[in-house]
């Protein structure tokens, strides 16, 4: 079982979204908009766990706290939406001292601060390993978040930045690529300029092999890698294919958006596959449950 199963099993057996909820199971954010409401709300939540996100010998708390907020607002950008609040729920294990905790805080909250999120509330909570889950509700016009299924055959394929040095720091622990790993920015501004230009984006945060297979399944087309893939100084093309966490935003468009780099074309074909130089590209992104 790999996750992309197991979330059509869950979406299978889940009820079909009450009132209000326009897009439910399977995006980045769901989207809600109020009776009467002048926006659309996004919600999207995402779990740190230690030993699975981060290692407590090798991250320090102050960016285990910055890339919890960041994994939630990186989809919140990739639905073209501006934050509003989070909710922080944070279980601590034995060894996490007042030392780590505040620092975890400095970095979250230092995220939050500049990205106008305000922190609303959470739980606290004991438990073996130190975890965590962010909720962030987020907000865009009616009807202009970005979603994974409006890619259409002829669409142009396009990054945000370059890939693989989260992958690359991951493996040195050094330098510009070390930095991108533990304190990721998330693409706001970026996603704010796409609501009127992308047809469908996604966040990368599994890496660009799995991610455009899961925005192609959504949008029921394949896609062609043609140009040249924008790399990271130092990481090799398997890390900018596979490598997770560069949370830049992938996109599809009719055309060239200012700052970001095409790197292929939507095409008719098998939903979901990926061909990279007249082979399939297989999704070797990162899944929990492969
Ligand atoms: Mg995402």
């Amino acid at each position: 079982m790999n996750e992309l199963a197991l979330l059509r099993r869950i979406q299978r057996k889940a009820p079909k979204p009450g009132p209000g909820v326009l897009l439910g199971i399977g995006d980045d954010c769901a989207i809600y908009r109020p009776e009467g409401a002048h926006e659309d709300l996004l919600f999207t939540s995402d779990m740190t766990i230690e030993d699975v996100h981060f290692r407590r010998e090798m991250h320090s708390a102050d960016s285990v706290g910055w890339k919890a907020l960041a994994r939630g607002l990186s989809d919140i950008a990739a639905m073209g939406g501006e934050p509003r609040f989070c909710l922080l729920s944070l279980a601590l294990a034995k060894w996490a001292d007042q030392r780590w905790i505040d620092g975890f805080y400095r970095g979250f909250l230092r995220l939050a601060r500049r990205t106008g999120t305000t922190l609303a509330g959470g739980d606290l909570a004991r438990a073996e390993r130190t975890a965590c889950d962010v909720a962030v509700c987020g907000a865009v016009p009616p009807g202009k978040a970005l979603r994974r299924d409006g890619a259409q055959p002829g669409d142009g394929i396009y990054v945000s930045g370059r890939l693989g040095g989260a992958a690359l720091g991951l493996e040195t622990r050094r330098g510009a690529a070390w930095n991108k790993h533990c304190l990721p920015k998330p693409r706001l501004e970026f996603g704010l300029l796409l609501r009127d230009r992308a047809t469908a984006a996604i966040d990368l945060s599994d890496g660009l092999s799995l991610d455009l297979h899961r925005l192609c399944l959504a949008s029921r087309v394949a896609a062609v890698l043609e140009e040249t893939i924008p790399i990271f100084p130092g990481a090799s093309l398997e890390q900018a294919l596979h490598g997770g966490e560069d949370y830049e935003l992938l996109f599809t468009a009719r055309a060239d958006v200012e700052g970001a780099v095409r790197i292929g074309t939507i095409r008719p074909g098998r939903h979901g596959r990926v061909i990279l130089q007249g082979k399939q590209l297989a999704p070797l992104g990162y899944d929990h449950f492969r």
